[in-house]
C-alpha cells in the first residue's frame, strides 16, 4: 500500500530498540481514511479464507481490525489485556509478552465469543517478535476454530515474528514492511511481505 508507505515515510519516528512511533496515524491519533482502506486491503486478501470473525488485541489492534471486519461483514473480537469485571471467568486465556512494554500480559477472550465453527482472521498493527500474534492464535486453538490467517499493517521483518508464524504454516500478509530502522533511517523491504 503505497499511501501507508508514504505515511510511515513522512510521520514515522524512529526509537530506541527497533521501535517505530506512528502516534500521528495509528497509534495514538489515528487516520479513519487510511483505517478504511486498510481494511479493504485485508479484505481483499482474506475473503478467500471464509472468514467468520477478526480478532484482535486492545488497543492498538482496533482501528485496522474494525476496518477490516467491517469490510468483510463479520463480528470484530478484541481480546482484552486484563479482565474486566464485567467478563465471566469463563474464559480462553494466553500469555504474551509485550515487545514495547517489556511486560507479560495474560489475554483473555470470553469463551461464548469464539467456537469450533469459527474461522478467525488475526489483525495486529505490529509485527515484532511475533508474541502477540501467536498468543492470539493459541486463543483460537483452544476454542478449537480455524485461524484463516493473520494480516499485520506494519511488519518489521528485521525481528523473528514473521519467520516464526510462517514456520508455523499460517498465512501472514502484512501491508507495510520494513527491512531495517538502523541508524534511525525508515528502510522497507522490496515486496509487501505475504505468504
Ligand atoms: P510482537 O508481539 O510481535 O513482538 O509485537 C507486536 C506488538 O507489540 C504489537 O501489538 C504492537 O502493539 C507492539 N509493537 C511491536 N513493535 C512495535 C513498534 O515498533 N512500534 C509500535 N508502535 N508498536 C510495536
Amino acid at each position: 500500500m503505497r499511501e501507508l508507505l508514504e505515511k510511515i515515510a513522512t510521520e514515522g519516528e524512529v526509537l530506541a530498540g527497533g521501535v517505530l512511533k506512528v502516534d500521528r496515524f495509528l497509534n495514538h491519533q489515528v487516520a479513519p481514511q487510511l483505517m478504511k482502506r486498510i481494511g479493504e486491503a485485508f479484505a481483499g486478501r482474506f475473503c478467500g479464507e471464509r472468514p467468520t470473525k477478526v480478532l484482535t488485541l486492545e488497543s492498538s489492534g482496533i482501528s485496522p481490525a474494525i476496518m477490516a471486519a467491517y469490510e468483510l461483514g463479520i463480528p470484530l473480537v478484541v481480546a482484552r489485556k486484563r479482565r474486566p469485571v464485567t467478563m465471566a471467568d469463563d474464559v480462553y486465556r494466553a500469555e504474551v509478552y509485550s515487545f514495547t512494554k517489556q511486560e507479560t500480559n495474560e489475554i483473555v477472550v470470553s469463551r461464548s465469543l469464539l467456537n469450533s465453527g469459527d474461522r478467525v482472521l488475526i489483525i495486529d498493527d505490529f509485527l515484532a517478535n511475533g508474541q502477540a500474534a501467536l498468543g492470539m492464535t493459541e486463543i483460537v486453538q483452544q476454542a478449537g476454530a480455524v485461524v484463516a490467517g493473520i494480516g499485520i499493517v506494519i511488519e518489521k521483518a528485521f525481528q523473528d515474528g514473521g519467520r516464526l508464524l510462517r514456520a508455523r504454516g499460517f498465512r501472514v500478509v502484512s501491508l507495510a514492511c520494513i527491512a531495517s530502522l538502523d541508524g534511525g533511517v525508515i528502510q522497507f523491504a522490496d515486496e509487501v511481505m505475504s505468504q
